[in-house]
């Protein structure tokens, strides 16, 4: 047998059923149980995931966390947030409660516009001319596959033609997709008018799907507070004004710099990303916009800005948000479904409001962090939580221990075992 697993699994194992399929890989690859209780599950919840993808051998349980302290366009709002980075959920929260005091964010959506692609090989000039005059039969070739969604009050708005360097032609299917993320239902689309498409240009279809860029689908958040707003926390000689310019100029650098820019949004997609896990949306086309949006003008820039006039800080950002409120995993999974409850049932124009007040939270918080404190200060505290567990310690005594670890110099798992012998000692007397 070889290193790489391969060989290791039955002949079949695909086919096998869920409890079939744990037992090969658990005895294949002896995993411990403790490793083994980490992706397990209920029963219900298990044979839930087993129709969600093919070769389901367990989960894999995050965190699910809720942030605190948002006022979004005058409402209060909790949002749930999975992700197993520690500090996202506090950093998120402690930047919504800065903002709530002076009016808390603001925010705008755009309809939910997606887009759905033909590319067509082999289309001469006078075949692009009648794909550019087809709009007619284009219409109705789309009332079948956009009639759920044109009920709803979305469906085909509009069409255009493209001729790339390549000469294939590309035609443009803009979709109001209402309040799904509209894949399958834009897959189905694109498909289903290749046949009037090659007819009508003379061209053969080489692929058809929507695309992930989701331009046309933009949501935005701003806030305006007082620079004395950030006094709570900055470090002895630091100004507000002094703190205010720093994120400024901060996010002048994510402008000018992608090697910058790339952990900036990093931070921001640090909240949406977690929120978008936790309604179940689909995090990788969440995330593919959001890159492709801050690279738009050919370079790489930060997805959020700042600026200050000495008095007030003001924080803005806006980017493709495509997430649902129905359809694929969102309204399947009972998680989705709870985290959907938790937001006050947001349509998906609101849930990315929301998601875009929560990617300017987490930046805020990252970028004062950054130019103030330094971000391992808050990072140390939830470190030294791990390193109490890793040490064994468990229920109450993981805090204990974690605060006992927190003077620096004893950070590691030999200090932590001693102090938690120290700690247990003390317990004991
Ligand atoms: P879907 O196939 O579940 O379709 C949405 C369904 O919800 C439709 O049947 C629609 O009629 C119904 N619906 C009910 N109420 C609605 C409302 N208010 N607004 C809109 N629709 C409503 O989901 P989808 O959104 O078409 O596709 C999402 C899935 O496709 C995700 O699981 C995603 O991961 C996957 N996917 C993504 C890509 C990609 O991003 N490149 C490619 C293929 C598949």
């Amino acid at each position: 047998m070889d290193d790489s697993g391969k060989g290791r699994l039955p002949p079949g194992f695909r086919k096998l059923d869920l409890a079939g399929r744990r037992d090969a890989v658990r005895s294949a690859f002896f995993i411990p149980d403790d490793e083994w209780a980490g992706t397990s599950a209920a029963p219900e919840t298990l044979e839930l995931l087993d129709v969600m993808v093919e070769t389901t051998v367990g989960c894999v349980p995050l965190p699910l966390g809720i942030a605190q302290g948002f006022l979004i366009d005058d409402k209060d709002v909790l949002i749930p947030m999975a992700v197993e980075e520690p500090s996202i959920i506090t950093a998120a929260s402690y930047a919504a409660h800065l903002v709530r005091e002076d009016d808390g964010f603001r925010t705008w959506a755009s309809d939910p516009l997606m887009t759905a692609q033909v590319f067509l090989e082999s289309v001469t000039a006078q075949g692009e001319q009648a794909l550019r005059e087809c709009e007619t039969e284009l219409r109705q070739a789309l009332a079948g596959p956009l009639a759920s969604l044109s009920r709803r009050g979305g469906g085909y708005r509009s069409f255009l033609v493209a001729r790339l360097p390549s000469r294939t032609v590309r035609l443009d299917l803009l979709i109001d997709v209402r309040d799904a993320l509209g894949a399958n239902r834009l897959n189905t689309a694109a498909e289903s008018v290749c046949p009037l498409l090659e007819r009508v240009s003379g061209g053969r279809a080489l692929m058809a799907i929507l695309t992930n860029a989701a331009a046309q689908r933009l949501a935005g958040a701003r806030f305006s507070i007082p620079v004395e707003r950030l006094k709570r926390d900055l470090p002895a000689g630091m100004s507000c004004q002094e703190a205010a310019r720093r994120i400024a100029a901060a996010s002048v650098v994510a402008q000018e710099d992608p090697s910058r820019a790339v952990t900036h949004n990093k931070g921001i997609m640090n909240g949406i990303a977690s929120l978008a896990l936790a309604t179940m949306n689909d995090t990788r086309a969440v995330e593919a916009a959001a890159h492709l949006w801050a690279a738009r003008d050919g370079n790489y820039r930060g997805l959020s800005r700042y600026s200050t006039d000495g008095m007030s800080l003001a924080g803005e950002i806006e980017l493709p948000l495509p997430l649902a409120s129905v359809g694929g995993s969102v309204d399947f999974h009972p998680a989705g479904r709870a985290s959907l409850r938790i937001l006050g049932s947001p349509d998906a124009r609101r849930l990315s409001r929301i998601a875009a007040a929560l990617g300017l939270a987490q930046n805020f918080a990252a970028v004062l962090a950054l130019v103030t404190h330094g971000i391992q200060k808050g990072h140390m505290k939830y470190h030294a939580a791990r390193l109490a567990y890793r040490a064994g310690a468990r229920g109450t005594e993981v805090r204990r221990l974690a605060e006992m670890l927190a003077p620096p110099g004893s950070m590691d798992l030999a200090s932590a075992h001693a102090l938690l012998e120290r700690l247990r000692g003390k317990l004991s007397r």
